[in-house]
């Protein structure tokens, strides 16, 4: 059982250049921790910083209390499960499992004792004998985890463990992993990924690293929080944008009017009004903002049954807004279908529809806007406050 603390971390290679800015971060015990971001935004360096693999250039990194910068990975009690397995090809799976206890001189029958449990946890008990040549590429993954549970360690490291399988096993071994993880509720996993499905799906806490257009940001941490805390409440346009699939629609407007209900954002190129329920603090009218909504949010309208709004219509407080928007694409999925709509200044708007929805290209529809889950962006990307008064996603 352990707990970590980041605490000012930086990294930088070779030139100098900062990988990993000023990262302040604690996962608890039991916790499980995704890094979660693009390839390069430094998931990975983060991770290998926490396994000894990799110095720390500044700040604190400690491991139950006790500063770590200097301890040798073998002595920090973690066990780390790698994108490539790692396993050794001339010895079987027992042998591979039993390796590291092996070199703590661990006694014969406690190894195989424990061998023998955590293949029987991972299902690998009628593979003891086989070398990894002749396992799928599940089997060796689940070796490689087997290896790391033997040694009891009070921290999981996975670095991208299901990225070199195919979309079938990655769902199975996700789930694997989430009740391994419920089995052994003592050790903290900190687990890296570039797939927000698996962020979703794994974590207790997610870190998502910033890759957004502000290069200076690059490295540093945009958001920690709950997997629906990232989804519901995002802090920048950045952590709005990358959680969610498909991601959030971004439509540019102008600030109309501001009160104690929220903002009124008038899209540019359409002048329709749409009402935010968020504070109106820091800004002002005619300021260029952009409104975000979800696919899965909006909302077809019969459109002979709710008129659209326009640039002269006044948005009542508690009234939701009304787009009207033409069909160019519609994508079936079977259980639903992603329209697309065109969205005047040359964008597309993505809207979610039954399976069955009978708009074709070319159709005229109606859209209702949930104020409730509109977010609001300022020109440097950072989202306006939500108004406590309104339930946000009720
Ligand atoms: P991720 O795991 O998110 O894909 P990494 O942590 O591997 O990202 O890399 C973060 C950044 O650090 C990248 O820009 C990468 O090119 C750089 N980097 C990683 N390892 C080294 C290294 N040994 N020397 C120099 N730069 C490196």
């Amino acid at each position: 059982m352990a707990s970590i603390s980041l605490r000012g971390v930086q990294k930088a290679y070779g030139d100098g250049t900062p990988v990993i800015r000023n990262v302040d971060l604690d996962i608890g015990e039991n916790e499980f921790c995704v890094f979660l971001g693009p390839s390069g935004c430094g998931k990975s360096t983060l991770l290998r910083m926490i396994a000894g693999l990799e110095d720390v250039t500044d700040g604190d990194l400690a491991i139950d209390g006790a500063i770590v910068n200097d301890v040798p990975a073998a002595q920090r009690g973690v066990a780390m499960v790698f994108q490539s397995y790692a396993l050794f090809p001339h010895m079987t799976v027992f042998e591979n499992m039993a390796f590291g206890l092996k070199l703590a001189k661990t006694p014969k029958d406690e190894i195989e004792r424990k061998v023998r449990e955590a293949a029987r946890i991972l299902q690998l008990e009628a593979l003891l004998e086989r070398r990894p040549k002749a396992l799928s590429g599940g089997q060796r993954q689940r070796v490689a985890i087997g290896r790391a549970i033997v040694r009891e360690p009070g921290v999981f490291l996975f670095d991208e463990p299901l990225s070199n399988l195919d979309a079938t096993l990655r769902g199975q071994t996700r789930v694997e992993i989430a009740r391994l993880h419920k089995q052994f509720a003592k050790a903290s996993v900190v687990y890296v990924t570039h797939d927000q499905i698996e962020a979703m799906t794994l974590a207790d806490k997610i870190v998502l690293l910033y890759t957004g257009k502000d290069t200076e940001r690059y490295g540093s941490i945009a958001q920690i929080g709950a997997p629906l805390e990232l989804y519901r409440r995002p802090k920048s346009r950045f952590v709005a944008g990358f959680i969610g699939s498909p991601r959030m629609n971004f439509l540019p407007g102008k600030v109309a009017s501001l009160d104690a209900q929220g903002v009124v954002v008038t899209l540019d190129h359409t002048g329709e009004n749409v009402r935010v329920p968020v504070s109106g603090a820091g800004l002002q009218t005619a300021q260029p903002v952009t409104l975000g909504v979800r696919p899965e949010h909006l909302e077809f309208v019969d459109a002979l049954a709710v008129a659209p709004a326009t640039a002269a219509t006044t948005v009542a407080a508690s009234a939701d807004s009304v787009l009207t928007r033409t069909v160019s694409l519609v994508e079936q999925l079977g259980e639903h279908s992603y329209v697309h709509l065109d969205q005047p200044g040359g964008a597309v708007l993505i809207a979610k529809a039954p399976g069955e929805t009978r708009l074709a290209p070319g159709d005229r529809a109606s859209l209702r806007v949930p104020r409730a889950v509109c977010h609001l962006f300022t020109e440097d990307g950072f989202a306006a406050d939500a108004l406590e008064s309104v339930e946000h996603y009720a």
